[in-house]
């Protein structure tokens, strides 16, 4: 369609945005299907303490196979399901999934430290009142070591409306949920929000932990995980794929790292599969 743009000009939409659109409108009707049909899932990644590599815990990640075009990018379908409302179905399921999983995990497997488990939150979900309610209902029937249910938002989130997201996440953590900041680095250059809003745990962005240049690698990443540590969180870093990626964060006195190194995002079961050849004690 064609869209006035006052006066008597009308603007054509050129073919590729056209198209573009088309595309988006197709993606978000099959992703509405996806939904419906169990065509989403999830994967785990774990995150791992550096000290002895043992797992700590898992991030969710949505995972959709289309039925023709195979596998999909949350790059690509997350963005369509925040425009369409979609993220809300999306989110809940990947809650519930990896809170039922987690349950399990800690049922079946006895750690140094309770397990812990990470969801992306949308910043369309964090301004739903409904997100609070979902998080207290999820919490009170699975019985969960407290603050292992972690909630993963970004800067850019909560600053668009901090008056509003303050309330949230405190009301978010008086419910026992943890809170992790995402992508540190990445989003508002003013750092005063850390202040404010009580994150217990930060993920520092893949960016500084694999930057294209490597010189200034070492004093970015040291400052980040004292300014972590000085407000008392817990440091987790993104993107370590190699060994000396490890090594580097570990003598930076980084407590967490998750990456291709330690193991790609995988199926339940192989997460699973990986907790048992830990040498984890089993509950009888
Ligand atoms: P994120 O939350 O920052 O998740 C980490 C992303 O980095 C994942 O990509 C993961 O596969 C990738 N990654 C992990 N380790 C490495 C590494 O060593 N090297 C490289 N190159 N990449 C690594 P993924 O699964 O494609 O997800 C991309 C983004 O999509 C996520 O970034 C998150 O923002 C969003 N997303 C994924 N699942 C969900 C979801 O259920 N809900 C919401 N709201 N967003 C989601
Ligand atoms: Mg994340
Ligand atoms: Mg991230
Ligand atoms: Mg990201």
């Amino acid at each position: 369609h064609a869209k006035r743009l006052g006066g008597d000009r009308v603007e054509i939409y050129r073919p590729t945005l056209r198209s573009a659109s088309v595309h988006t409108v197709e993606l978000e009707a099959d992703l509405r299907k996806a939904l419906e049909t169990d065509g989403i899932s999830v994967s785990y990644q774990p995150i791992v303490r550096l000290v002895d590599r043992a797992i700590a815990g898992f991030e969710v990640l949505a995972r959709w196979n289309h039925p023709v075009r195979g596998p999909i990018s949350p790059s690509e379908f997350i963005p369509v399901a925040e425009q369409s409302g979609l993220i809300n179905d999306l989110g809940l399921f990947v809650l519930e999934r990896g809170a039922r999983q987690l349950a399990e995990w800690q049922q079946k497997f006895r750690a140094p430290a309770p397990l812990f488990i990470s969801v992306n939150i949308s910043s369309r979900q964090l301004l739903r009142q409904d997100l609070i309610n979902d998080v207290k209902a999820i919490l009170s029937r699975s019985l969960l070591s407290p603050g292992t249910l972690k909630l993963e938002l970004t800067e850019s989130m909560v600053m668009s409306n901090p008056e509003y997201s303050a309330k949230v996440l405190e009301r978010l953590r008086e419910l026992g949920a943890g809170l992790s900041l995402d992508d540190f680095g990445t989003g508002y250059s003013s750092l005063s929000y850390l202040q404010r809003f009580r994150f217990d745990t930060i993920k520092i962005d893949q960016s500084f932990v694999r930057p294209n240049g490597r010189s200034a690698r070492p004093v970015i990443l040291r400052s980040i995980v004292a300014l972590g540590h000085d407000l008392g969180m817990q440091v987790v870093a993104e993107g370590a794929e190699t060994e000396s990626d490890a090594l580097e964060l570990y003598q930076l006195g980084c407590e967490y790292a998750q990456g291709f190194l330690f193991g790609q995002p995988m199926p339940p079961a192989e997460a699973t599969k990986l907790l048992q050849s830990e040498t984890r004690l089993e509950h009888a």
